[in-house]
Order: C-alpha cells, then sequence, then structure tokens
C-alpha cells in the first residue's frame, strides 16, 4: 500500500459545479512539435469537470483504491499544525498543483523519510526544493506542455489587457460611467511594438507565434537559441541576455523556469533599463520578479503596467503590495488551470503514476530530477538549487 498525499485548491465558495458553462472541450492530438498528450491506460474523469480542486481529485479515487492504495487530498497546506505537515510523515508520493503549491521544503523533505515522487500537476516544479530532492534521490516529474498553450493565451490577452487598458475601462462601465477620456488617456495601440520573451520554451514561442500577426516586431533571450528555420518563421531578434533584450522592448513577457539563475532577475537594477513606460507581463513565477521594486516602478511610472498570475508565495497574504498597486492586472494563479488544462494534467499525473506503479519509466520530458541529478526537462531548463525560501509566509493567508 502507498500513501499518495495530494494537495489541490479549495471547492467553489458555492460548491462543487452541479453543471458546466459548456458541454465539451475540443479534442487535442499532438502538440506542436510532435509531442503526444497524456496516454494513460483509461481515465475515470469527463474532460471538461473541474479536477484541481479538492472535491476533483484529479479523478484518481477510484483507481488508487482499486489497487490498494491510500489517497489523502486537502488544501491545508501551509504552517506546521496544516494537514499536509501532519499527513507528510509517511507519505511516499505527494501530488501539489503550482496554483496552490505545496512547498516541499529541505524541513519538510526531512520530515519524510518514506518520500519518493513529487509530482507537479502543471509545469514548474519550483515549489519543491530540488537541491534537497537530488541529495534525497527523489524522483520529481511534471505534465511538460500540458497547459503551456493555456498559459501563451493568458500571456497574450494580458498584453492587450494593459496596453488597450482594459480593466480600468471595463470598471467604469460597471460603476456606471461613461468617462471615455479616462479611459483612453492610458490606451495605446499594440501594432509596432516591440515585444520581448524572456525565455522561449514551449510558452515563450507559442506567445511569439500568437502576437505576430499583431504586425509587432519580436524579441527573445534564451539559454539556448532557437532554430534559425524558427528564428526566420517568427522574424525574432536574439538577445543574448534579458538586458539586451528588455532595453528595446516596449512588453517584456517572462516565459522561463524559476530557479536560482532566474530568481529575482527583474530587481530594481534590471527594471531600470526598461523603456520608460514598458509592460511587463509575468505568467511565469512571482519570484522571478522583486515584489517590491515591480510596485516601485508602477508608482514611479517607469513600468506603464504590470500583469500575470504568478506571485510569492501562494496564496499570495491579503496585504501583498501586488493586490493594491497601481496599473495592474493580476489574477490568481489561474492561466495553467483552465478547464481544457485540468484535463490534459489530471491525465498526465495518472500517466505518470501508472509508470510509476508499474515500473515502467516515466518519459524523459516529464523528468526534472531523477537518480539524484537534474534530468528531463529538468536538465535542460533548469540549475540545481532551493528557491522555496520564504514560502512559510503563506501560512499568514488563512491568518
Ligand atoms: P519550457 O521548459 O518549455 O521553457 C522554459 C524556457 O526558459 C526554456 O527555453 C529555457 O531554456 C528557458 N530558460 C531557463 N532558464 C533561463 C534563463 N536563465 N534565461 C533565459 N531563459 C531561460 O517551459 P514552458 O514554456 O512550458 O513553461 C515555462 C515556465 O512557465 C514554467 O517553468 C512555469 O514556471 C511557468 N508556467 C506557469 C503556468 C501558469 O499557470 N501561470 C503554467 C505553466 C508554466 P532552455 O531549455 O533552452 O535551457
Amino acid at each position: 500500500m502507498t500513501k499518495v498525499l495530494c494537495v489541490l485548491y479549495d471547492d467553489p465558495v458555492e460548491g462543487y459545479p452541479p453543471t458546466y458553462a459548456r458541454d465539451d472541450i475540443p479534442k487535442l492530438e499532438r502538440y506542436l512539435g510532435g509531442q503526444t498528450l497524456p496516454t494513460p491506460k483509461r481515465i475515470d474523469f469527463k474532460p471538461g469537470q473541474l479536477l484541481g480542486c479538492v472535491s476533483g481529485e484529479l479523478g484518481l479515487r477510484k483507481f488508487l483504491e482499486a489497487q490498494g492504495h491510500a489517497l489523502v487530498v486537502t488544501a491545508d497546506k501551509d504552517g506546521p499544525n496544516s494537514v499536509f505537515e501532519r499527513e507528510l510523515p509517511d507519505a511516499e508520493i505527494v501530488i501539489s498543483q503550482p496554483f496552490w503549491p505545496a512547498y516541499l521544503t529541505k524541513e519538510r523533505i526531512a520530515k519524510a523519510p518514506k518520500l519518493k515522487l513529487a509530482i507537479t500537476a502543471g509545469i514548474g516544479s519550483d515549489h519543491v526544493d530540488l537541491q534537497a530532492a537530488i541529495e534525497r534521490g527523489m524522483t520529481v516529474a511534471e505534465v511538460t506542455y500540458c497547459n503551456s498553450i493555456s498559459v501563451s493565451e493568458h500571456v497574450v490577452m494580458m498584453i492587450l489587457g494593459l496596453v488597450r487598458n482594459y480593466l480600468p475601462s471595463y470598471e467604469w462601465v460597471v460603476k456606471g460611467g461613461w468617462n471615455i477620456a479616462d479611459c483612453v488617456s492610458r490606451s495605446y495601440d499594440l501594432e509596432g511594438m516591440a515585444v520581448g520573451t524572456v525565455g522561449a520554451g514551449r510558452i515563450g514561442t507559442a506567445v511569439l507565434r500568437r502576437l505576430k500577426p499583431f504586425d509587432v516586431t519580436l524579441h527573445y533571450t534564451d539559454r539556448h537559441r532557437l532554430a534559425p528555420s524558427v528564428e526566420q518563421e517568427l522574424n525574432v531578434t536574439f538577445h543574448p541576455t534579458a538586458e539586451a533584450l528588455v532595453r528595446v522592448c516596449d512588453v517584456v513577457t517572462l516565459n522561463t523556469p524559476l530557479h536560482p539563475e532566474t530568481e529575482h532577475l527583474f530587481n530594481d537594477a534590471l527594471i531600470a533599463k526598461m523603456k520608460r513606460g514598458a509592460y511587463l507581463v509575468n505568467t511565469a513565477r512571482g519570484k522571478i520578479c522583486d515584489r517590491d521594486a515591480v510596485a516601485r516602478a508602477l508608482k514611479n511610472g517607469q513600468l506603464a503596467g504590470y500583469a500575470g498570475d504568478v506571485w510569492f508565495p501562494q496564496p499570495a497574504p491579503k496585504d501583498h503590495p501586488w493586490r493594491t498597486m497601481p496599473h495592474h492586472g493580476m489574477t490568481p494563479h489561474v492561466s495553467g488551470t483552465s478547464l481544457s488544462a485540468q484535463a490534459r494534467y489530471a491525465a498526465g499525473v495518472r500517466e505518470i503514476l501508472e509508470c510509476w506503479f508499474e515500473g515502467r519509466p516515466i518519459r524523459d520530458e516529464y523528468l526534472i530530477v531523477a537518480g539524484g541529478e537534474l534530468a528531463g526537462a529538468g536538465a535542460h531548463s533548469y540549475s540545481a538549487g532551493d528557491v522555496t525560501g520564504g514560502s512559510e509566509e503563506a501560512a499568514r493567508f488563512k491568518k
């Protein structure tokens, strides 16, 4: 019997939905580039259902209990008295979503001697102390590509929302106004602007592809350069550093994992090198930006707008400055957990678990850590180390 400890976000305040806005979601076979969607032997849910909350259980209970395993699902994840911390000592597998991350710090890993596998139901395993996972010999796996396109759509939405001043204009309508001058005094066209992505992996290149028809000039920086054919197809300019990129861009979108190289990359010094009035969109990880530097830059006009859905820690404390800073378009961490994305990552988690229990290898592209080192996608895109420091502050949300 294996104990599987699964941390999911709370159910909707009005309860688990009895019906949905749509009857189905499109059926996709492959991602661009040929990677197949998750291929579990079967699933016990209907794609389009709410799976990422506690009652949704990622559709895993029947599958796990039929094999005699124990599944514990909770949203209570922060602080020493949380259900997560109480259930952790005899858990062998932890499943967590980046939207509501169960921070697996070095101290928590030390309290869980049986822990062998941490699965990220989504993409981005920075909530796990990867250095401690390497040292313990754990496997860390995520469902690569499952929500990359979901996020890229959100990025395009947020860029347009900021540049065109959408949210403040919407608010005037709700308030009963017709304040056109108020709405448009911060509204521009995206056409002709320079847009750059820091990180041109699955999300970054999908953003470039989606923005190309807007007649913008495209820019990117990355640890590995894109193939010349892709650079030509997108007519995108490579910059060797983030600093070189931000100097020429009107809009910057962040699409790298959070790891020691990218932690607090967008600090006062780098933001000062951006064009005055640039827009910054961060759907990658909150900690890639210095929290207070972003708020300062919005207040003094260095940034014209900031949007994204990622914070540090999560959930963000009620007094987190990004909730109240001017000219922001923040949402809670939702871009990668649309109902469409949930169907893919729930199936991906099931695939990883089937492999684990049957002793079959987990797909290389899903691996972040294995065999005492960064592996698979992790070896390509991460650097070893720990970026969970400060995550205990997430417990303040409850108070
Ligand atoms: P990919 O691995 O496909 O892309 C990440 C890219 O970032 C890679 O091309 C990688 O380079 C590049 N990169 C890594 N470190 C650096 C660095 N120091 N400087 C410049 N580039 C760097 O992942 P995805 O595009 O699918 O996802 C990216 C991130 O987005 C995730 O790690 C996650 O944090 C976040 N995300 C957020 C979601 C949300 O709901 N908001 C959902 C999904 C993901 P290379 O591989 O060439 O070394």
